[in-house]
């Protein structure tokens, strides 16, 4: 599903995040993405979202290469991942469900399939009822709970995650983590960074680990 071959970033700085990076990550499979700060996690998966491109080597995702992928395709891409970050990126003057519906919006469905997608992507976080909330009216896992209904109202075959538990305590954590595997058990390739080790030495997924940019 994901796969990265001899690939390097450089920043317009000359500073060398990613150094002839390969790996690969199966569909359907969960992994995680650690290493120290500035080791490359972000990069990483901005790579994999297109947030950034890659200055050497080949990115591979759903047998797209990413390398050769034409600017004007890049927003339909992005619809196929997944992205939730450490500070969720909620629009706070906006309620629970225009938050969750807004890449519906962006995508041009209609008002009853906005409707269905955002009642079926709050159920599955276990925030049915919240819709007309404001995001400042939730707990910090509330919040959470809802960028992840957002990253996955589209229904993509990636899910990527950035330090999703990083402001959240360890049961919280735990539960965020529950519904990444819930995900990835309907087939979902999830991919988290996180660098929590005590989080995810209890599972039993594969672990990237980066240092100064490769594999270590
Ligand atoms: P991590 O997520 O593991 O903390 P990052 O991918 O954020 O690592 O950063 C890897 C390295 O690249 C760091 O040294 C960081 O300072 C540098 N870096 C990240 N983003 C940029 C950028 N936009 N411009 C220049 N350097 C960057
Ligand atoms: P529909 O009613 O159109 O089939 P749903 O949103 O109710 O759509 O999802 C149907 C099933 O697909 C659910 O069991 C859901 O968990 C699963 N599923 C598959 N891929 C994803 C994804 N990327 N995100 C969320 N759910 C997914």
């Amino acid at each position: 599903m994901i796969r990265f071959s001899e690939v390097y970033k450089r920043y317009t700085n000359q500073h060398e995040a990613l150094s002839g990076l390969s790996f690969e990550l199966d569909k359907g499979e969960m992994a995680f993405l650690t290493g120290h700060s500035g080791a490359g996690k972000s990069t990483l998966l901005k790579l994999i979202a297109l947030i950034e491109r890659s200055s050497h080597g080949q990115v591979w995702v759903n047998n797209q290469n990413l390398t050769r992928l034409p600017k004007w395709k890049v927003p339909y891409y992005r619809r196929k991942i997944g992205l939730v970050f450490q500070d969720h990126n909620l629009l706070h003057d906006r309620t629970v469900f225009d938050n969750v519906a807004l890449p519906l919006i962006i995508a041009g469905e209609n008002h009853r399939e906005i409707g269905r997608r955002v009642r079926a992507a709050l159920d599955k976080v276990g925030l049915l009822g919240k819709e007309r909330s404001l995001p400042i009216a939730l707990s910090g896992g509330e919040q959470q709970r809802v960028g992840i209904a957002r990253a996955v109202v589209n229904r993509p075959p990636v899910l990527l995650a950035d330090e999703p538990t990083g402001n959240l305590d360890p049961e919280l954590s735990r539960e965020i983590m529950r519904l990444f595997e819930q995900f990835n058990q309907v087939g979902v390739t999830v991919f988290v960074a996180t660098h929590d080790q005590d989080l995810i030495n209890r599972m039993p997924y594969r672990q990237i680990t980066l240092q100064q940019g490769r594999l270590a």
